[in-house]
This record gives structure tokens, sequence and C-alpha cells, in this order.
């Protein structure tokens, strides 16, 4: 009989399990995501700044699976609980057996419930509804700008100097200066404000990736404050524990993550975020069939340090559980994860990167923009391909 394989969460981790396991007769794989569709987070900074539209970040879940002709199963529907003893997910109107189950169900965007006002007057860009939200509301904002007499000043400021944070920074900069076009100098009543309580942007990356992200957004025109710490956000203003204020009038909060909701029903060790600590394997508990990937839990480095939440860690730790899957089911032994990071590509508006690989390829400007590039299109070279193929698979066989 054919080993059922059950994969929460259709992100980067979650889609390259499956990429890696459904060329195996033997195994019979179920996606369940409780979205229809697969979002390129790593994208929403060119979406959210209007330079990509919908098509480029949103691929359709169902289309991707039909690709794998009848290897892959899609569930739209959440996941609300699971029962190592009886090998059950249960969702809100099913429950799915198995024999090895993935979880890779990611994180959402940490509003942190000691900053009263966060929650309720920011948008984040972990997920589509509030990345959409906003693109809708600031292309309004353009809109009004268009009348000539519409000179007010308007702040938008980023919480949170982070990866994310700061490509949203770069990238919306870069949009606003093209709107030059549009809207003539009424563009210059547009500013832009980066905000972090560590001491520097990028808290955590290296000396390199810092000093030359902070030169070009100061370049762009951001206004960077660090060492700043929101104390509260209000309709109107965020004040902060030094007891200033600033008027704004769009917030996007990229300054935490929280593991997803699911992981709050599970019975395992977690740390302060809700993500699982895992054994060395990517075991949750002491279930060797059961591993969680990506956002949802704590990766640590050989040396112990915690790795930041990546795509690259998702796909690397996805990797990872698949082989170890493939090798328990043939009874082989198996290596604990390496979860050394390979590089990091930072996209920092307009076509200007800057990345590292291996420790020592150290690059900026247009040279990184081309290598960001060619990451990106090699990821959606795969999407595309299967998402071909499923729509062929369906013309020939429809449901
Ligand atoms: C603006 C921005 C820029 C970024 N830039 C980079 C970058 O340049 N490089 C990089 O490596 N990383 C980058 N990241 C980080 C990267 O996007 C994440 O680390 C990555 O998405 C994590 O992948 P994942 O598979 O763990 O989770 P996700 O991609 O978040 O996928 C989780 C999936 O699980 C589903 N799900 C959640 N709960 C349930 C449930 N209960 N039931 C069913 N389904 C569920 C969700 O719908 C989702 O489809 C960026 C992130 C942002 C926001």
């Amino acid at each position: 009989m054919n080993k059922r394989i059950v994969v929460i969460g259709g992100g980067y981790g979650g889609l390259r399990t499956i990429e890696f396991l459904a060329k195996y007769e033997d195994l019979d794989i179920t996606l369940i995501d409780k979205n229809p569709y697969h979002y390129l987070q790593t994208e929403a900074y060119g979406y959210i700044a209007g330079r990509f539209d919908m098509h480029d970040i949103v691929i359709d879940l169902q289309e991707w699976s039909d690709g794998f002709k009848k290897k892959v199963h899609f569930v739209y529907d959440k996941a609300i609980s699971i029962d190592f003893e009886t090998r059950l997910v249960q969702t809100s109107k099913s429950a799915f057996a198995y024999d090895y189950l993935i979880i890779a169900t990611g994180a959402k965007t940490n509003f942190f419930s000691f900053i009263p006002g966060l929650r309720e007057f920011s948008y984040g860009v972990k997920d589509l509804h509030r990345t959409y939200n906003f693109r809708v509301e600031f292309e309004n904002l353009i809109y009004q700008k268009l009348q000539k007499d519409n000179c007010e000043e308007i702040n938008l400021v980023i919480g949170g100097a982070g990866l994310s944070g700061v490509e949203v920074a770069a990238e919306m900069a870069n949009t606003i200066e093209m709107y030059k076009k549009t809207i003539g100098n009424r563009v210059k009543t547009i500013k832009i404000y980066l905000i972090d309580a560590s001491k520097t942007i990028l808290p955590g990356m290296s000396d390199f990736l810092i000093r030359n992200t902070q030169k070009r957004l100061e370049s762009l025109g951001v206004n960077i404050l660090t060492d700043t710490f929101i104390e509260k956000v209000d309709k109107s203003y965020i004040y902060f524990q030094n007891s200033q204020k600033l008027k704004y009038h769009f917030m996007i909060f990229t300054g935490g993550i929280k593991a997803s909701s699911l992981n709050d029903t599970v019975e395992a060790s977690k740390n302060k975020i809700s993500q699982f600590i895992p054994n060395r394997e990517l075991n949750i508990g002491s279930q060797v069939n059961v591993f969680a990937i990506g956002d949802c839990v704590e990766i640590q480095d050989a040396q112990g340090n915690m790795l930041p939440p990546t795509a690259q860690t998702a796909e690397r730790s996805a990797e990872y559980a698949a082989n170890t899957i493939r090798k328990r089911i043939d009874k082989k032994s198996v290596q604990p994860f390496d979860a050394t990071v390979l590089g990091i590509f930072i996209a920092l508006g307009g076509r200007w990167a800057a990345g590292e690989l291996f420790g020592v390829i150290k690059v900026k400007g247009y040279v990184a923009y081309l290598l960001k590039k060619a990451i990106t299109h090699i990821y959606y070279l795969g999407l595309h391909l299967r998402i071909n193929a499923g729509y062929k698979n369906r013309i020939k066989d429809p449901r």
C-alpha cells in the first residue's frame, strides 16, 4: 500500500517538499492550504509599490497540483488540529490520515499586543489580503494627488528594518520617484520613514549589507530612524518611547513574526513566537514521522545561532525533510539537518540590490540585481512549468 504524505501549507517549504516527493510512485500526496493560492511573499515589496501585478505574486494551487497529474491531491481548507495518536489532520470540513506529515504553515505578522493600536492601524505584508488593501489605498492616494491642488504632506511609515522592511522602503521610494512623471513636484509631499528599535537597520546581518543598504536607502530619500521604539499608534500619530511622535498616513509593520496559529493547537516544545523547537532531524516532539519546516519552526545553524526566517531556509528544510522521509521509508540512516545559509540578496528599489554568496562573494548595484532576478526567475519558471502542465492535464481530463 502507498504511504500517505500530508503537507500542510502551500508556501515555499510545502511546495518544495512536494516537488521532491512527487516523483515516487509509492507515495500519495495531499496538500492542504487555507488559501487557494501560493503567495510569493518574497516579491511582495514590488506588488506593494505597484511595480508587479497580482499575477506576478500569486499562483493557483489547484492548477499547480494538477501539474503532477493525479499524484497530488489539493485540499482548499484550514487545518485546525493534529492528532499524533491516530495520525489524523483535522480540517474545518474533513480529516486526513497520514503516514508522514509535513507542517509548513509559515508565520504571520506579529502585531505586538504591547503596542496599542499597532494591529488596528497598520498593514502587514505576510498575507495577501493586507498587502492588497495597502496597495488599493496607496493608489487612491496617488489618484487624489493627480488633482492639482492636493499638496497635503503624506508620511508613509515602515515599522521594522529587517529584510522585508528595507525592501519595501526602497521599492516604495523608488516607485514614488517615478511618479514625478505623473504628479510632478507633488511627489515631494510623500515622505518615507523606516523605523527600527535596534541600533542599526538589518540587525544581525553583515556590515557589508548594512552599510550598502543604508547608503542606498539614503540616496532614495528614505528617512531612517534606528534605536527608536514604537510605543503606541493611533489614527494619526506614532508615539515613540523617547516621547517624540510622528504624524503618519500609512503604516506598514514588518517588525516581527509569529508562527501560524496551527502551532498553538499542537503540544510540543515552542519558543516565544510559537515556532516549534524541533530535534536535529526537524521532527517535533517524539514523532519521527512528523516534520516541521520553514517559518513555523525555529532553525539554528551548527553554532546554535537562530537563523532568520527566509524562503531559502524554508526550501532547504523542505528538501531535507523530503529526503529524510524517503530514507526512513527505505530504512536508511539519516543525517541531521545542516542549516547553513548559502547567501542572501536584498532588492533595494528598481534595478539595484545588495547580496552575499557563501560569505565571500559580495555584490551590490546592478550586478546584484541581475543575480537576484535570476534566482527569482528560476523559482517562477518551476512554478509556471508546473501550472502549464496542470492546465494541459485539466483539458485532457476535466474535473
Ligand atoms: C516583503 C518580504 C520580502 C521577503 N524577502 C525575502 C527574500 O528576499 N529572500 C528570502 O529568502 N526570504 C524572504 N522573505 C521571507 C520568506 O517569504 C518567508 O521566509 C517564506 O515565505 C517562508 O516560507 P514557508 O513555506 O515557511 O511559509 P509561507 O510561504 O508563509 O507559507 C505558509 C503556507 O501555509 C498556509 N497555512 C497557514 N496556516 C494554515 C492552516 N492552518 N491550514 C492550512 N494552510 C495554512 C498559508 O496559507 C501559506 O500558503 C520575505 C518576506 C517578505 C514578507
